[in-house]
């Protein structure tokens, strides 16, 4: 076992909060180390934006944050506006540029981001710790932190120049550390990177904070209707609900955008975006409401004005099967599903179904109209974590100073980036409160001295 190794402040977790809690401090002359579990910092950074980094967005506003305390977000953004956060990255080195408010970097590549934060730290001379996971914190007279080292090995691929598909490393040793303050930013379990692992909570709670249990948030949603299995591929815009129903009030939250079906249910960002209400719902187990999702494919239609349309296609189109009649209207598996759920027969002529003549028609026009504003299924689950963008829970706000990220409980300890009870939505949300709170908590530990 390795004492000893002593700095004014440690920094859990290299990851987007803690890199930037880090190299904030450094820059005021402070003795801060990184300690990081995987064998690179910043591996998750690589992964955000589909390889593209989108780390912030030109709208904030409260409803883009979540979870037990959303308004902190509002607080410290009064101090690290988007503003801010683009003159932080510009310092580093980035160039940003925007699409329609999401911002990223100017190469498109969120491994320029990482590699940005990692030259600065090594400038800035901060020793990065890494294949270095943190089992245990303490604090007596200062923090204790027990740590789990493992040596990378060169590998016999390496000396004869032949790729090794997996890196091997040493038996892992026992590393102890000393600090005045420690930062907790492990990032929460979402992803299926390595490091993601949730140790963090473990963490905090064993200094008594309190954890809303995590779940995933930012993940595609799992849809009961075997059914719907033939519309895997289809993609298409629609507006969406997700209605819970439960006996003591229900919820409802809407969202819009391009959707994927796939063969378990929904993908794409309007469906992630409704999903930590789905999963905050079926955590609950037995007392779990009933969780729908209903679609409305002509969301700037009325279902009057959808049933007249259809009324007109079905006429101008006499003598045609019902599923020919509708070639050109939404994608083709679709309208399939769509013509079965309403009770009409695609193969078949509209005006010999339903009673047949004008009435049948207009009874296939409603009940066709209906399904299209209306398409509901109970959604049964989500993906995990390992498909998840983000983790909703984590050490309770309540617990924490929201200027300073300061645990109320423990001097000198503060908890940043997703370890936190907060998720943002899609757009950069998340990453701009990952750079806002290892700036508040950094900042918080130097004094002040940055304003
Ligand atoms: C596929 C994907 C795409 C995403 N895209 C975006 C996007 O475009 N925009 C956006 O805003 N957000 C995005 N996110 C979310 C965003 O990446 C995270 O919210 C953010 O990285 C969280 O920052 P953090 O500092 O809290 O944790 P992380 O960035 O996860 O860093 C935590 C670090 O701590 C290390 N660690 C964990 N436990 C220990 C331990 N016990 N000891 C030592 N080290 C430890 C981990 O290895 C990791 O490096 C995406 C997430 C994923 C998975």
């Amino acid at each position: 076992m390795d004492t000893g190794k002593k700095h004014e402040v440690i920094v859990v977790g290299a990851g987007a909060s803690g890199m930037t809690a880090a190299l904030v401090l450094a820059q005021h002359g402070v003795d801060v180390a990184l300690l990081e579990a995987n064998d690179v910092p910043g591996k998750k950074l690589l992964a955000t934006g589909n390889g593209k980094c989108n780390f912030t967005n030109s709208y904030q506003s409260v409803e883009c944050y979540r979870g037990g305390r959303p308004e902190t977000a509002m607080e410290l953004l009064d101090r690290y506006d988007v503003a801010y956060v683009l003159r932080f990255f510009e310092r580093l080195g980035i160039l940003p540029k925007q699409r329609d408010g999401y911002w990223y970097p100017n190469s498109e590549q969120a491994a320029s981001v990482r590699e940005a934060f990692v030259l600065r730290l090594s400038e800035l001379g901060v020793p990065v710790y890494v294949n270095t996971h943190v089992d245990e914190v303490r604090k007596g007279k200062c923090f204790l932190l027990a740590a789990s080292h493992r040596e990378r090995m060169e590998s016999a691929g390496a000396k004869t120049g032949k790729k090794q598909a997996k890196p091997v490393f040493s038996e892992s040793r026992r590393l102890i550390f000393e600090a005045g303050s420690v930062v907790l930013a492990t990032g929460g379990c979402a992803g299926n990177i390595s490091g993601a692992d949730g140790s963090g909570y473990a963490l905090a709670s064993a200094f008594g904070h309190q954890i809303v249990p995590p779940v995933p948030a930012l993940v595609q949603l799992r849809l009961a209707e075997k059914a719907w299995k033939v519309l895997a591929g289809v993609r298409l815009n629609a507006a969406l609900m997700l209605r819970i129903t439960r006996e003591e009030g229900g919820q409802e939250v809407r969202e819009r955008g391009e959707i994927l079906f796939t063969d378990y249910g929904l993908s794409g960002i309007p469906a992630m975006q409704l999903s930590r209400f789905a999963a905050c719902e079926l955590a609950k187990g037995d007392r779990c409401g009933k969780i729908e999702v209903l679609l409305d494919f002509f969301p700037d239609t009325s279902e009057n004005d959808l049933q007249r349309m259809l009324l007109a296609r079905f006429l101008a189109f006499p003598g045609r099967a019902a599923a020919n009649t509708l070639t050109g209207l939404l994608p083709a598996k679709l309208n399939m599903v769509l013509l079965t759920l309403s009770g009409v027969l695609p193969d078949m002529d509209v005006l010999r179904q339903k009673g047949g003549g004008m009435h049948g028609v207009k009874r296939c026009a409603e009940a066709l109209a209906h399904c299209m504003k209306c398409f509901t299924s109970t959604v049964c689950g989500t993906n995990g974590f390992e498909s998840a963008q983000a983790a909703a829970g984590g050490v309770s706000l309540n617990e924490l100073d929201a200027r300073t990220m300061e645990s109320k409980r423990i001097k000198g300890l503060y908890v940043t980036g997703e370890l936190a009870d907060i998720d943002g939505t899609c757009g950069g949300y998340n990453l701009q409160w990952a750079w806002m709170s290892g700036l508040a908590a950094a900042e918080a530990i130097c004094g002040g001295k940055n304003k």
